[in-house]
């Protein structure tokens, strides 16, 4: 028995209608850990630089740590990963709610899927064990209804969870999302897989939902021991102030912040401040709180339960978090902090990912009033009836204009020829303007799925000014996102939430893995990992697809000074960073990487059999 672990992983191919157990031993879970560094080794292994997006031969890893399922505050996380639609490389994205608790709890560690189904079908997962059963009756649904569908069919909600895609992964929307959370179940807080295009991979799979039946625990090494843990941990969190200003106003804070500071993107980053902010920001957002929401075993619920009365309709809905604020918020020009509860709400059920709908819709402002793009309709910046409205065509692939902004602002942009695009890898990004936090330039231009904030932290990094104040880029700084970089690859394979930043250092994470799996490894052991795992990611893009530098792009547009006057750094600034990241990580001075770098970490490809 390998404590922490069920020692069992589920393969399914959907062509074949195959189910097979895959076993491992406790060394192999010592190298990949869980989550993240589990995910990387499947996907390396299985799918190669020739497999498209939508291919059959894709797969759709889901990937629990060993701290899942346990009761150790904010481990309700799960970690997806496949070939992405939006980036035709890595593609990941992490889960928080109730479904990864859950999910661990079915009997298995992880679950990788393959080919296409020829009828819609979902997965039923029970004692370890997998169905594949007809979707036919739910394909359609938006999420909420498919959600509630399939917890009813396995039982109801005190033994089962479901994660689903709605009508826009079905019509392969690149940023469709994965699932779950409907309000009205009163199931907590919910969580989605939402970047990257996990719902379109699910989609193009005919698979429209999974459902797992809590059934069997997961083992521990020692029950007394980790009681205490969990314990003592709950106890530090309740007295931190960190944890009691989550739960009182959410992330929403960073709006504000974002503001004062001049990170905040705003009009389709032209802006990095905003004339309305005190319309949509923390204060407007706590106006219309109705309670917290908290993930399974999250004392600091940083949800948001809100109640809004709008075109004479009253709306109770799980409100947006700082990236929808600012996406659906500033960057599209809205004003009223209900308007964004709305989007938000609606894009949840249609299934797309509100980062980038908020972009593609500010894209579509710009592209429209440059003569570039035609639709049925007029839009304009704050106009949230015609966000509504494109939400829906987009979702539904309805007309030109619907099946043309499906595809993100990229590939849009591509096709009708509107260059003043911003996106890295394909990504749009989240809601940290590089003109602001210079660390961003880094972050999004190295990370292995494109302009994201989560793999490295590095808007924290200069918020706090670490390593250097946050309008430069200094080496001490560069070594300080790498060293984030690292302990970010260790919260997404133990699993942990990384708004837990400013409890669970790597010694804490020691502490809490040794006192699942009782393996008593230090905290250079831990960090060992963390390399590790970052180092097998990178491989994915920068070994086997061979993009690098080519491919570690920052628009043009952040290197121009806002319109408000913030300045941007110079593309030598830029490049001298890049070189010194490259050098620090012990990538080739193209940024490719050599299959020797795994050799030296102990790793190996094609050893298992799968
Ligand atoms: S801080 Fe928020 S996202 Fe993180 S585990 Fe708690 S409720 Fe979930």
């Amino acid at each position: 028995m390998v404590h922490g672990y069920h020692s069992k992983i589920l393969f399914i191919d959907l062509s074949r209608q195959l189910i097979k157990v895959l076993r491992f031993n406790e060394e192999f879970y010592k190298v990949y850990i869980g989550g993240r560094g589990l995910a990387a080794k499947f996907l390396i292994e299985l799918v190669g630089r020739d497999v498209e997006a939508f291919s059959p031969d894709n797969v759709l890893i889901i990937a629990a740590g060993p701290l899942t399922g346990t009761p150790i505050p904010m481990s309700s996380r799960l970690h997806f990963a496949f070939k992405s639609p939006v980036t035709h490389a890595w593609g990941e994205s992490s889960m928080g709610g109730s479904f990864p608790y859950f999910f661990k709890h079915s009997g298995i560690d992880a679950l990788i899927i393959k080919g296409r189904s020829k009828k819609p079908v979902y997965i039923h997962i029970e004692d370890g064990n997998a169905e594949i059963k007809s979707a036919e009756n739910l394909w359609g649904l938006d999420t909420h209804e498919a959600e509630k569908a399939l917890i009813e069919e396995a039982g109801g909600k005190s033994i089962a969870r479901a994660i689903v895609i709605g009508p826009a992964g079905e019509n392969l929307v690149k940023y469709a999302i994965i699932t779950h959370g409907n309000p009205k179940l009163g199931i907590g807080r919910g969580g989605q897989a939402a970047r990257t295009g996990g719902g379109a991979v699910m989609g193009s799979k005919n698979l429209k939902g999974i459902v797992v039946v809590k059934s069997l625990s997961p083992p521990v090494a020692d029950e007394g021991r980790l009681n205490e843990y969990v314990r003592e941990t709950i106890n530090k969190l309740a007295k931190s102030e960190k944890t009691k200003t989550l739960r009182k106003y959410g992330t929403s804070p960073m709006i504000d912040l974002g503001h004062e500071l001049g990170f905040l993107p705003t009009y389709y980053w032209s802006k990095v401040t905003y004339e309305y902010i005190e319309k949509i920001n923390a204060k407007s957002l706590a106006e219309i709180l109705r309670s917290p929401m908290a993930c399974m075993t999250c004392p600091a619920a940083c949800g948001r339960g809100v109640k809004i009365n709008i075109d004479d309709n009253v709306i109770e809905a799980e409100g947006p978090d700082y990236e929808t604020m600012y996406s659906n918020g500033s960057l599209s020009g809205i004003r009223d902090i209900k308007h964004i509860v709305l989007v938000n709400e609606y894009a949840d059920r249609l299934g797309l990912d509100t980062i980038t709908f908020g972009n593609v819709y500010a894209f579509a402002v710009e592209a429209y009033k440059a003569g570039k793009l035609k639709l049925p309709y007029k839009i304009d910046y704050g106009d949230y009836h015609a966000m509504l409205r494109l939400l829906e065509d987009i979702a539904f692939a309805k007309g030109d204009h619907g099946k043309l902004l499906g595809l993100g602002v990229k590939e849009s942009s591509e096709k009708i020829g509107f260059k003043e695009v911003v996106h890295v890898k394909g990504l749009e990004p989240p809601g940290y303007d590089p003109r602001g936090l210079r660390s961003m330039y880094i972050a999004y231009a190295t990370s292995p799925r494109g302009a994201c904030h989560l793999r490295t932290m590095a808007y924290v990094i200069d918020i706090r000014g670490l390593g250097g104040p946050r309008h430069m880029l200094t080496p001490e700084k560069i070594k300080k996102i790498i060293e984030w970089e690292d302990w970010c690859s260790m919260f997404d394979s133990l699993l942990l939430c990384k708004f837990g930043r400013d409890f669970y250092s790597f010694k804490e994470m020691t502490k809490a893995l040794n006192a699942v799996t009782g393996w008593n490894v230090d905290e250079k052991w831990v960090r060992t990992a963390g390399h590790r795992i970052t180092t097998l990611v990178h491989y994915y893009n920068r070994g086997i697809h061979n993009l690098a530098r080519n491919y570690d792009v920052i628009p043009s547009k952040l290197f121009k000074r806002s319109i408000d006057g913030k300045e941007p750094i110079t593309k030598s600034e830029f490049e001298n960073a890049l070189k010194t990241y490259y050098e620090m990580r012990g990538f080739n001075a193209d940024g490719t990487m050599n299959e020797d770098m795994l050799l030296k970490l102990g790793l190996k490809i094609g050893d298992i059999d799968l």
